[in-house]
């Protein structure tokens, strides 16, 4: 099996130029977002012309949709214990599993926020609940996927245990349509030593592996800027940060690693890309040689 590699990329323009974006990049993996990270996006359906125009963008590229990972809004808090949030963050879920099925894409990551004033065993009931409510409304191949968290302040998601306990409250018949992934710097950022060996690093892996009971469903890439346990949430590329290249390519030697999307979402040079400039950024591109 084969590395899947991409990166989050800049979808100004348009979801179909960020497609287009990667696809120039040669990449054969991508991450983006449906809709306006700092919304709830609830209420925000996807026209058909948006999807016809992904798909059309994603037909001339060496990216599968299986391996396109949508990453929901940020505000998607359903850790929470104030019902009102909870009913909101669980119907952007939704939402957005609705509109990520819509697109045809392998899976939906999301942070499921913080536990608040509440005990955490309560929220991971809460998240898994959001979860099913999700795959209950919107039957499709599409998966909802947990990503760990840097684990600032109450932010769930934060332990391989908590990641596994989550997990376990969404019942066997829909298990197969959700599972998690990890993001490197909120590995490292969490506590997670993954610098100090490959055995480290091994560890880590199969920690997560048997508090869920699966191996991760896709790596987000990014060196950290924190320090070990700092629970910081700062990117930065690849060989700049705290983390380090080796760790990166101890990652790409370990089989857990294949057959996944595989996202960078490191800084990028050209933010303010012209909408119909379909260049791949050249940030993306040096991380991109750096790991293949
Ligand atoms: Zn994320
Ligand atoms: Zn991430």
């Amino acid at each position: 099996m084969t590395r899947f590699l991409g990166a989050h990329t800049i979808d100004n323009g348009g979801l179909h130029m960020a497609v287009l974006r990667a696809g120039n990049a040669g990449m054969t993996a991508m991450q983006c977002f449906t809709a306006i990270p700092k919304f709830y996006g609830d209420k925000s359906t996807i026209k058909p012309e948006r999807v016809a125009r992904f798909k059309a963008a994603l037909a001339k590229t060496k990216i599968t949709p299986a391996n396109v990972l949508v990453h929901g809004a940020y505000v998607l808090s359903v850790a929470t214990p104030e019902d009102d949030k909870w009913e909101r963050a669980s119907a952007g879920l939704t939402k957005e599993l609705e509109r990520s099925s819509a697109l045809g894409v392998g899976s939906v990551c999301f942070h499921p926020g913080s536990a608040g004033t509440s005990e955490r065993s309560a929220s991971t009931k809460r998240i898994a609940k959001a979860i099913v409510q999700a795959l209950e409304t919107i039957d499709s191949g599409t998966r909802l996927l947990v990503e760990n968290t840097a684990g600032a302040g109450k932010t769930m998601g934060k332990t391989a245990q908590e990641v596994g306990e989550i997990l376990s409250h969404v019942p066997k018949s829909l298990r197969a349509r959700t599972g998690y992934g990890l993001d490197t710097c909120h590995l490292f950022a969490s506590g997670d030593d993954i610098t100090k060996s490959k055995q480290a690093l091994t560890a880590v892996l199969d920690d997560f592996e048997k508090e869920t009971g699966e191996p991760p469903s896709f790596f987000h890439l990014n060196d950290s800027e924190g320090e070990l346990g700092s629970n910081r949430d700062r990117h930065v590329l690849i060989g700049e940060g705290r983390i380090g290249r080796e760790p990166f390519e101890w990652l790409m030697q370990d089989e857990r690693s294949r057959g996944i999307p595989l996202i960078l979402e490191t800084p990028q040079q050209n933010y303010d890309i012209a909408d119909d400039d379909d260049s791949p950024d050249p940030y993306d591109l040096k991380m991109m040689k750096l790991l293949l």
